[in-house]
């Protein structure tokens, strides 16, 4: 079977050509800058070809890979037929999605519904699905939702303590994000662990991070908010804040509410604090060379991943595994190491030298710790194919 992932942003689109069952990628790529001039660049194997194609919308950008991937030189199919279906990656599937769907209008609908949630990711998500739709109206589209794994969150869990009726009348609640890679990581641990009933704290440590509380495979619990923005500090975001910093900053000095939340978003996080990176790599580099505020941005960063593995493990009355994964969770041994020094009180022990490893699958904790210290590496692009597989499969 041949699945094509989308990912839709405002003025990029990525895409893989993967089959989910072997989880082999047969062509990936990226076009950029849609809307401004248009460059595609496209993988296959070690071969690399980049190419300037005009891209005035999201649909010569669909268009430009479609072409592509039917090359007879660069492509890797012989006609778009061969396509089987297309999944697509949404931002925010509000209230409405607790699973992946197959596209029809009232999905549609319902995630038009959704663009005051995800203004900035959702419209662009629309954008890759109605181009689809126009060049392959007769291809399956499925809608993969980074906010659907958390679904199944308890009120207590998913509520934020203001009144009622925001909840009610505005759907303002704790949503999460990173859902599909939440539910990769969560399905390995399972395998992993040969039962689905376990407690698991999973650190999705990236450029944007969240963790989650896992609970005999259901989310329990995640630091994100109804945005992204919440959580643990990230490369550019402040993750958790007190929102009178914003009054105070928007008061101060004349901002507006959206350019002070630009700033939260863009220029903070480990970023902010540091003043010279968002990349983990300059920070330890910058470290090891004595400047402290790199320092305190990797402590600052560590102190608030390890609070929230203490928090979700007195949530969930205990931990079994705990497992990192993304950029950061999957390379970074000093990250994982600063942040497992918290949590010896859980009886949690790694073993140093299992820990330097980077990229790989391991079991990095000691025979004797309480609890079991994985590094999975994630792959959202497999999870939104095989969702996509099986609701189509399904649906024959
Ligand atoms: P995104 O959230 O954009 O998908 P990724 O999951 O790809 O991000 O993570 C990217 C981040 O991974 C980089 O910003 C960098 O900080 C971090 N990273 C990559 N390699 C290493 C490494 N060897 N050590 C520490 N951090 C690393």
């Amino acid at each position: 079977m041949n699945i094509l992932v989308i990912n839709a942003g405002s003025s990029s689109l990525k895409y893989q050509l993967m089959d989910p069952e072997t989880g082999v990628v047969s062509a990936k790529g990226l076009c950029e800058r849609i809307y401004i001039d248009g460059r595609l660049t496209h993988k296959v194997g070690d071969k690399k070809v980049v190419k300037e194609i005009a891209m005035p919308s999201h649909s010569e950008a669909i268009a430009a890979v479609l072409d592509i991937l039917v090359d007879p030189v660069d492509g890797v199919i012989k006609s778009t037929d061969e396509i089987d279906a297309v999944g697509h990656r949404v931002l925010h599937g509000g209230m409405k999605f607790s699973d992946s769907c197959i596209i029809d209008d009232q999905v549609i609908k319902a995630i038009e519904a959704c663009i005051p949630l995800g203004p900035l990711h959702n419209p662009a998500n629309l954008m890759g699905i109605r181009a689809c739709q126009a060049v392959m109206p007769k291809t399956p589209q499925v809608a993969v939702f980074d906010t659907a794994f958390h679904m199944t969150m308890p009120p207590k869990a998913y509520r934020y303590a203001i009144p009622t009726e925001y909840f009610e009348n505005d759907d303002i609640r704790r949503y999460g994000f990173h859902g599909t890679s939440h539910k990769f990581i969560a399905r390995r641990a399972a395998e992993l662990m040969g039962t689905k009933n376990f407690k698991l704290v999973n650190c999705h440590l990236g450029n944007g991070s969240s963790m989650s509380a896992v609970m005999d495979g259901k989310c329990q619990d995640t630091s994100m908010g109804l945005s992204p923005l919440a959580g643990v500090p990230m490369g550019t975001r402040c993750g958790d804040i007190d929102a009178c910093v914003v009054q105070f900053l928007c008061n101060k000095y004349n901002m507006s509410v959206d350019e002070c939340l630009t700033m939260l978003n863009k220029k903070s996080g480990v970023l902010g604090m540091s003043g010279v990176s968002s990349d983990f790599r300059d920070l330890e580099d910058g470290a090891s060379k004595g400047n402290e505020a790199c320092q305190l941005a990797l402590d600052k960063f560590a102190y608030e991943c390890a609070k929230y593995v203490g928090a979700y493990a007195a949530a969930m009355n205990g931990i079994d595994m705990l497992t990192f994964t993304a950029g950061v969770g999957e390379n970074g041994s000093a990250v994982r190491a600063a942040i497992c020094d918290y949590l010896g009180f859980l009886g949690i022990q790694i073993d140093p030298e299992k820990n330097d490893v980077h990229g790989k699958e391991a079991l990095i904790s000691t025979p004797d710790s309480k609890v079991q210290v994985w590094v999975i590496p994630t792959n959202e692009e497999l999870m939104i194919a095989q969702d996509t597989a099986e609701l189509v499969n399904a649906a024959k």
